[in-house]
């Protein structure tokens, strides 16, 4: 498969945007708004890496706004967004990436299939982004009247990311260097490359003006769908000297029995996100028949039910965890475990919470011949 690697400039300095702090370092939905592209490259499946292009100065803001998604250090960008990519683009001739997908980091809503159908052009054509066609009438103004309509025929609004075989672009940003163009694509265009038209999205939108960031913030704050699933787990308790519960050994004088590492709690938690997007369930998306998942950190399950939940559009709003059991004791290590589930998960820890409790000696877990987990999850979709 093509090595493709995915490069967000986030060098600009936002003077269109008012205000002191450049918009990609603003807030949006409790998070950087460059933190919503670089999650959304990161998750990609056909995204082998994330590189990010930023000013020297806002190595503290870049530093926040990547944290936990383990990028390499960013590149130092130019003067203009024409040299940051140049620059970004030069930085990853070591790597030598087969594509790239260069990507505006104050477009915060881009989502994998419009990731998926840049990659999948880049197979027949040298170059491809994403674009939406104009429905609205053109008018050229003329000193506050209509000077002309323009036939709006066979035109498209560029997005990003625009795609490109590597060695074609940077071929291209060689020699347009100096000269001012408006998008990478005119940059191919001018090489002569071939640029293919795939469908954007119109929630790819650009954040420009401190309008756009209120209208995004809206879309986190109201918008869309409220989901709630629940998911339930149990492992019997056999031979061992510890259990694993969110990731995390914790000592027990037994061990889990489980075709994976037994984690129940990391398994009742993804059966509750694969819920909130009616994925099936675990059994469905790891089947305890196929060796691959022998011994397997159940990280990966989680990992795997928030990535299909944010290719959903969706956000993870809240997640609830009840272990049920006699012993271990988990009460001294629930702030660890909701620790862990968070950075698994890419969220914020005031997202998580890790509760546990016994069944005052009753039933199989009274017994303690396992221990139990529910969960319920919360997402927000579009
Ligand atoms: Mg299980």
């Amino acid at each position: 498969m093509a090595k493709c690697m995915a490069l967000v400039v986030a060098a600009g300095r936002g003077s269109r945007f008012g205000g002191e702090l450049p918009k990609q370092w603003r807030d949006l939905g409790g998070r950087p708004v460059l933190r919503h592209s670089l999650a959304a490259f990161a998750a990609h499946p056909q995204v082998d890496a994330v590189s990010v292009v930023i000013h020297p100065d806002d190595r503290n803001h870049y530093d926040a706004a990547a944290a936990g998604l383990g990028l390499p250090a960013p590149v130092s960008g130019g003067a203009t967004r024409q040299d940051s990519v140049r620059l970004g683009l030069e930085a990853l001739v070591g790597q030598a990436p087969d594509v790239v997908l260069i990507h505006d980091g104050a477009r915060p809503f881009v989502d994998s299939g419009v990731i998926t159908r840049v990659i999948a052009a880049l197979d027949r054509h040298p170059g491809a982004i994403p674009a939406l066609p104009v429905h609205d009438t053109l008018k050229r103004g003329d000193g506050g009247l209509i000077g002309q309509t323009v036939p709006r025929d066979g035109l498209f609004r560029a997005q990003t990311p625009q795609g490109f075989r590597y060695a074609g672009i940077l071929a291209a940003h060689r020699a347009a260097a100096g000269r001012e163009l408006t998008d990478d694509a005119a940059v191919a265009e001018q090489y002569g490359l071939a640029v293919a038209l795939v469908a954007g999205s119109e929630d790819n939108v650009k954040i420009t003006t401190a309008e756009d960031l209120t209208r995004a913030a809206a879309r986190f704050a109201g918008a869309g769908e409220t989901r709630v699933a629940t998911g339930f787990d149990v492992h019997r308790f056999t031979a061992g000297s510890h259990v694993t519960l969110c990731n995390l050994q914790i000592p027990h004088d037994a061990g889990l029995e489980g075709h994976s590492d037994a984690d129940v709690a990391l398994h009742a938690l993804t059966d509750a996100l694969l819920g909130t997007i009616s994925a099936g369930d675990i059994g469905r998306h790891f089947p305890p028949t196929d060796p691959r998942w022998k011994g397997c950190d159940s990280a990966v399950f989680l990992a795997h039910a928030g990535n299909l939940v944010k290719a959903r559009g969706g956000q993870i709003m809240f997640l609830d965890l009840t272990v049920i059991c006699e012993r271990p004791k988990v009460g001294p290590h629930r702030a660890a475990m909701a620790a862990r589930v968070a950075e698994i998960l890419d969220l914020p820890q005031h997202r998580v919470s890790v509760k546990a409790t016994t069944t005052e000696g009753l039933g199989f877990t009274g017994r303690r011949e396992g221990i139990a987990a529910q969960a319920v999850a919360t997402v927000r979709l579009p």
